[in-house]
């Protein structure tokens, strides 16, 4: 029988809700490109919970303790002190979620004998290190796709809010103002501008269908140059470099996996070359972007405005810069996990714990490591290498 270790975000500080804004979430049956929503056996839960924290046990204890598993879930995962790293001695599958990463170094991976499977309840499993997962032959998964089209959504809302000053005017409200100059004096229609992704995979490319009614000119780089007809759709320029891509923006949204061909992509350099008072968003990971580069730049005015909800480490230390640099519209890691997407991130765990423990074969889709090299969807978007370098510095959030 196997023990599972979960890493789940807090409650809400007044406790596990006990009813919802609304009855439920849409029920949606296939992704966009095809592709099936997770299909688990059954499903122990009510989609429209709050799944994600603590309480929710992303709805699998009554699943893993009928088969006479274990299952320990908690949210203290920094420091070797930490529950997370007590409980890894002898646990076989690890699940964590990239909002409340628990980082799986090749030195915390050392210290689990016993771990065969790292999943990832939603999608981005850079908190792993990749290198140290293949070298033991871990299985590293995730759900991919499960929250694609919800972080989609929130790029679209953060340039809305940097482009047209939504956030300032907002607070001017709140503060009893009519302060109608503050808020326009930065407020410009989106219309027209030229906009651009980094990585045209599910998200990117989602963001571009999404933005194509805007009327503005849209542009993208990636790896792999999307189908001619996908391209046409879409009426979007190919970039064969991320230079070229900036230099011609008035926004830049970055959707791609953080690993080592993209940490520090955007450095002091990159963003030289964006052209002045262009609005960066990166819902992708924290660590794409150099922290100290981009907070000069928001004060410098070479960029009009940074916004996201990626940071590195997660939790951000409360003297982390982007919290207080001017013109930011951050928010915690949440654009992945509202609770629609929290119930197929749930549903697609237990769809890939019912094939582990069946000695099914996981999806191709949701592989990222698997028997000793990069598989699936992480041999399309990543490459070889380890990310967690500096994820100790989680720590200080909780010490702080
Ligand atoms: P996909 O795998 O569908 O897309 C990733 C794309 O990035 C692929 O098209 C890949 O190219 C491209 N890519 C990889 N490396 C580079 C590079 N060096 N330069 C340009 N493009 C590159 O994943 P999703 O779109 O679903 O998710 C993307 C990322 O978004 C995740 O890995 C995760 O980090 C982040 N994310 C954030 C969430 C949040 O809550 N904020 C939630 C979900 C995801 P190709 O495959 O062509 O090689």
């Amino acid at each position: 029988m196997a023990k599972v270790l979960c890493v789940l975000y807090d409650d809400p500080v007044d406790g596990y809700p006990p009813s919802y804004a609304r009855d439920g979430v849409p029920q949606i049956a296939r992704y966009h490109d095809g592709q099936t929503t997770p299909t688990p056996q059954a499903l122990d839960f009510t989609p429209g919970e709050l799944l994600g924290s603590v309480s929710g046990e992303l709805g699998l204890r009554s699943f893993l303790e009928e088969r006479g598993h274990t299952l320990v879930v908690t949210s203290d995962k920094d420091g070797p002190d930490s529950e997370f790293e007590r409980e890894l001695t002898d646990a076989e599958v690890v699940i964590s979620q990239p909002f409340w990463p628990a980082y799986l170094t090749a030195e915390r991976i050392a210290k689990a004998p016993q771990l065969k499977l790292a999943l990832t309840a939603g999608i981005g499993s850079d908190h792993v290190d990749l290198q140290a997962a293949i070298d033991r032959g871990l299985t590293v998964a995730e759900v991919t796709y499960s929250n694609s089209i919800s972080v989609a959504e929130h790029v679209v809302m953060m340039i809305l809010a940097l482009v047209r000053n939504y956030i300032p005017s907002y607070q001017w409200v709140i503060d009893g103002g009519w302060n109608i100059a503050d808020c326009v004096s930065r407020s410009y229609d989106l219309e027209g501008m030229q906009v651009g992704t980094v990585a045209a995979g599910r998200i990117g490319s989602a963001v571009l269908r999404r933005l194509k009614p805007f009327e503005v000119g849209l542009h993208y780089t990636d790896r792999h140059r999307l189908p001619a007809d996908v391209e046409q759709e879409l009426g979007a320029t190919f970039h064969d470099s991320v230079e070229s891509l900036v230099e011609v923006c008035d926004v830049v949204t970055i959707n791609a996996p953080l690993h080592p061909e993209t940490e520090n992509l955007f450095d002091e350099r990159l963003l030289a070359k964006m052209k002045r008072g262009a609005y960066l968003i990166n819902t992708a990971r924290g660590k794409i972007c150099d922290r100290d580069a981009v907070a000069r730049a928001c004060e410098s005015g070479q960029l009009a405005g940074y916004a996201g909800d990626v940071w590195f480490p997660q939790p951000a230390p409360r003297d982390h810069p982007w919290r207080s640099m001017p013109h930011h519209g951050m928010t915690p890691h949440v654009s992945g996990t509202s609770l629609s997407a929290q119930a197929r991130y749930a549903a697609g765990a237990r769809e890939i714990l019912e094939c582990y423990f069946d000695g099914r074969p996981i999806r191709e889709e949701y592989l990222i490591v698997n028997a000793g090299a990069l598989a699936g969807a992480g041999a399309h978007a990543y490459s070889a290498g380890n990310a967690t370098g500096g994820s100790d510095e989680a720590a200080r959030f909780t010490a702080g």
